[in-house]
């Protein structure tokens, strides 16, 4: 489960092509790092694979089966968003019960699954406090909690640390790696960081104005750029 392929997937916003034809396979288990700078086309492109933006052409298929035209709720992802999009009003344990409470999920059901993310993520004596109540970092695994809850084929994170200390960043950042290594679910990671995606990744997807200028392992890029953007990038020496 987690395995995500694009096919000459193109997405236009008016008379602009923001994602030119462009191919990707994503392995089940895998944790892919989309990296590039500002507005190269990373959230447009984990938009396309969320379903909450349409592709103007090609397709998508999840798990071998397509979901191009698929609403959100029927790809079985999970957008993690960052922490400021929790309900400031909401106690966490509410917070992360949501997306199941809009399912209709049995309570009980609900009761288990909250207990179980809320285990995962060191947030059960958490629970009944709001996100004001909460560090950054606290926060962050709120939001991811709201995502384990769904049991996604894959998550999908669009530069969740960028509001987060460089200390704090850290943190995190081995947090979700963790979170990575004991869920084992594919993982998106959008980041214009390249420390993010050299410590992260399995497999780097670089891009640059809506193309892949190379995917490969961090080492791979490291020791093989294909250009000196990616090069330039990485921060590798060529
Ligand atoms: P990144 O996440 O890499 O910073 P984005 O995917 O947000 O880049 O944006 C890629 C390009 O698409 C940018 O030029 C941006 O201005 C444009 N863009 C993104 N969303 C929209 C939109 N809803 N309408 C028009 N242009 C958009
Ligand atoms: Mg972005």
């Amino acid at each position: 489960m987690g395995q995500i392929e694009l096919k000459g997937v193109t997405k236009r916003f008016g008379e602009v092509e923001v994602i030119p034809p462009l191919d990707l396979k994503i392995d089940e288990g895998e944790f892919v790092v989309f990296v590039g700078p500002s507005g190269c086309g990373k959230s447009t492109l984990l938009r396309l694979i969320a379903g909450l933006e349409d592709v103007s052409g090609g397709v998508i298929e999840i798990d071998g089966t397509e979901a191009t035209t698929l609403p959100p709720a029927k790809r079985r992802l999970a957008m993690v968003f960052q922490s400021y999009a929790l309900y400031p009003h909401m106690s966490v344990k509410k917070n992360i019960a949501f997306p199941l409470k809009m399912a209709k999920t049995d309570p009980k059901v609900i009761e288990e699954k909250v207990a179980n993310a809320a285990s995962i993520l060191n947030l059960t004596d958490y629970l009944d406090r709001r996100p004001g109540q909460l560090s950054g970092g606290q926060r962050q695994r709120v939001a991811i909690g709201r995502a384990i809850v769904r049991e996604p084929a894959a998550f999908l994170f669009d530069e969740p640390l960028s509001n987060l200390d460089a200390a704090l960043r850290v943190n995190m950042r081995l947090e979700i790696s963790e979170l990575h290594q004991s869920l084992g679910t594919t993982m998106i990671y959008v980041t214009h960081d390249q420390v993010e995606a050299m410590t992260m990744a399995d497999k780097i997807v670089v891009l640059q104005a809506g193309r892949i200028e190379q995917v490969g392992s961090p080492l791979e890029l490291y020791r093989a750029p294909r250009n000196r953007f990616v090069a330039g990038f990485i921060g590798s020496p060529k």
